[in-house]
């Protein structure tokens, strides 16, 4: 496309909320034919609220949110909330650690203490009971938590995203062109694999740690030519990676920095109408 009907593409974009940073972005727009989504803040609203509490409800969430008050995941968010709405007392602890994409630990009573997924468990205990009710909870597209103390899980938190009102209508868009669509989660599978269900998602690639998102959208680009649209700081290093970065225009400053798209109007509709435009730009001198 000639400079002018590059600008002409751009300018149309940035009246329509779609930040496009130069040209170059626009092109490779349309060469793309796999659409990666990060889920939370991205798929979801990113809002997530407790449903459901396992175990002595009041020990469980008092220690939960000991554990969670320094941490600013929208799950511990979610976990504080629910503990301020119940007037649970949670005093301070020690020691507290943040494990990135896998839960939170400190020192409570001289005993670790931990929430989150199961890899933070290492020998840990689950009984067979608690086990069989997470995985219940995981089918209804509830994320889980493991509340716990020394080698021992007390209890289960289940926390609810509902997926923005927009999500469906994205993917149906971008599948009617052709294209791949594709969930990447640090979530579990199931929870993650029931999200995409939900909103017409094809894949899903889920349990996959902060600092491997990059490398599961490199392999991904062996065969494909893939956009990643995220929100989070740690979507940072995917925006940057994939072959166009698109960061919500609600998203973190670091994750706006990396992309080369950013959707003002955090409407994931507008990847489907920046592929459109792109098509109009370069199409018009073939
Ligand atoms: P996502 O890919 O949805 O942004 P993350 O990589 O931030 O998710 O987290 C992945 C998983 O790690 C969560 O689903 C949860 O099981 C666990 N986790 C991460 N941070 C926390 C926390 N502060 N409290 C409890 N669990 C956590
Ligand atoms: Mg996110």
């Amino acid at each position: 496309a000639t400079p002018t009907a590059l600008m002409v593409g751009t300018g149309r974009g940035a009246k329509m909320g779609i930040l496009i940073k130069n040209g170059e972005v626009l092109e490779k727009v349309n060469a793309v034919d796999t659409v990666v989504f990060d889920k939370t803040g991205t798929i979801t609203v990113g809002k997530p609220k407790v449903t459901d509490i396992i175990g002595d409800k009041k020990q469980v969430l008092t220690l939960a949110a000991q554990l969670e008050a320094s941490s600013e995941h929208p799950l511990a968010l979610a976990i504080n909330e629910e503990a301020q709405a119940q007037k649970i007392d949670a005093p301070t602890v020690s020691n507290f650690q943040a494990l990135s994409g896998k839960g939170v630990q400190a020192s409570v009573d001289g005993q670790r203490a931990f929430v989150g997924n199961s890899r933070l468990l290492e020998d840990a205990n689950i009984d067979d009971q608690l086990q069989q009710q997470m995985e219940k909870l995981q089918k209804e597209a509830k994320t889980v938590v493991l509340v716990g103390q020394q080698q021992q899980v007390i209890g289960l938190i289940a926390i609810q995203d509902t997926p923005k009102e927009t999500s469906e209508k994205a993917s149906t868009a971008l599948k009617s062109r052709g294209l791949k669509t594709i969930m990447l989660t640090g979530d579990n599978q199931q929870v993650a694999q029931a999200i995409a269900d939900e909103v017409g998602i094809d894949d899903v690639i889920a349990d996959v740690l902060p600092a491997e998102k990059a490398d599961e959208i490199k392999k991904l680009q062996e065969n494909y030519s893939v956009a990643f649209v995220g929100d989070g700081i740690n979507d940072a290093p995917a925006l940057t990676t994939a072959d166009v970065g698109i960061a919500m225009g609600a998203g973190t400053d670091v994750a706006i920095d990396a992309g080369g798209i950013v959707l003002v109007k955090n409407d994931l509709r507008d990847v489907d109408t920046a592929l459109a435009l792109s098509q109009k730009t370069f199409g018009r001198i073939k």
